[in-house]
């Protein structure tokens, strides 16, 4: 299904590779929605044929080949994410393709969802859901006393991996729980160290060692691909839980998947996978881990929010002017 908001043959077009929650509006433009669901790559590329602006998600690659299908009227290609590792910048430079993304409108959301992993691992919330509502509830009566134990965060150690903007709200919501906060990054972030978190920086190693939350917030890059991998899986405390909202590949989802299996940690509260939309098979049946489908940003006001940066990025590109979140 295509959607025509506005149009005119004079006019530039936009075009929208998925709906939005919000309108995406460029006043100077016309906009194009190409439909509801995730388009085949065959839609994609003919469906953004003569566009002057795309504004893309980040299942979809942005590559030579997507740059050559959209033609020589594409000045921007404006991605509905933070992160923007479905996108090949040099490809887009050598094209004179100007890249944006939408920093901070993600921020909360994802952190919220962090946090609402780090609980239901702690807590085994996805096994006591299953098991309120089995019949087996009712039947057998109250619940013995030693059933369903979780593991308590209060004044736990919290590595933030990946010192940025969704690390920081990550961080600052432990702070209800007094956790000690420790971060690793290429670079120091004096803002971690201050109040109110008074964060400590280590060495992934050093940090693996002594966290009992480990989140993960760094980018997809070829230094972050498998960052998390078995020996560093090896070093945590058989008690510690392991967060990815960023990206998949950022783990390696089979390493991880055995330590799970080999209860070799305390659980994985997963948002991303390897190869999305696929699901390592081994994590399926395995109960200390919860998964959610790439959600981190799925709120409506961060999304509308979103939606309003993707305009004024494509808006201010039409216009010859420098969009407020160009990455390239
Ligand atoms: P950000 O503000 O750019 O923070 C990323 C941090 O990672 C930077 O401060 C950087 O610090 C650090 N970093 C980069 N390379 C590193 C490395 N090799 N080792 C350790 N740290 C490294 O980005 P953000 O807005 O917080 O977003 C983070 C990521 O979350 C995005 O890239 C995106 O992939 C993901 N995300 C996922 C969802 C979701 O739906 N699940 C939603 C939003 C975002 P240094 O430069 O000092 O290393």
């Amino acid at each position: 299904m295509q959607i025509h908001r506005e149009n005119s043959p004079s006019r530039p077009t936009v075009i929208v590779t998925r709906m939005v929650p919000g309108e995406v509006t460029i006043p100077s433009a016309s906009v194009r929605i190409l439909g509801d669901d995730k388009p085949s790559r065959e839609q994609l590329l003919s469906g953004i044929r003569g566009a002057s602006a795309i504004v893309t998600m980040f299942s979809d690659k942005v590559d030579a080949e997507f740059l050559n299908a959209a033609g020589p009227d594409l000045k921007g290609v404006c991605n509905y994410a933070v992160g923007f590792d479905n996108i090949d910048l040099e490809a887009c430079k050598a094209k004179n393709v100007i890249v944006t993304n939408t920093p901070h409108a993600v921020t909360e959301g994802t952190a919220d969802l962090a946090w609402t992993l780090i609980l239901a691992v702690a807590r085994r919330l996805i096994e006591a859901d299953r098991f309120a509502r089995s019949p087996e509830y009712t039947t057998r009566g109250p619940l013995g006393i030693t059933e369903f134990l979780g593991t308590d965060l209060t004044g736990r150690n919290l590595l933030i991996v990946g010192a940025g903007r969704i690390g920081y709200a990550t961080a600052l919501r432990s702070i209800g729980w007094g956790m000690r906060i420790m971060y690793t990054a290429r670079s120091r972030h004096v803002d971690f160290e201050l109040a109110p978190l008074a964060a400590r920086r280590v060495s992934l190693e050093e940090g693996l060692r002594e966290a009992d939350v480990v989140s993960i917030h760094t980018p997809l890059t070829p230094e972050t691909r498998h960052l998390i991998d078995a020996r560093a899986i090896n070093l945590m405390k058989p008690t510690a839980i392991i967060i990815n909202t960023a990206r998949g590949p950022i783990i390696d989802e089979s390493a991880l998947a055995q330590a799970l299996m080999e209860r070799k940690i305390w659980g994985a509260g997963l948002d991303v996978f390897e190869h999305e939309p696929r699901v390592h098979p081994d994590l399926i049946g395995l109960d200390n881990v919860t998964m959610t489908p790439h959600i981190g940003s799925a709120e409506d006001k961060y999304r509308r929010l979103m939606t309003e940066l993707v305009s004024e990025n494509a808006g201010a590109i039409l216009a010859g002017k420098e969009p407020p979140n160009r990455i390239a």
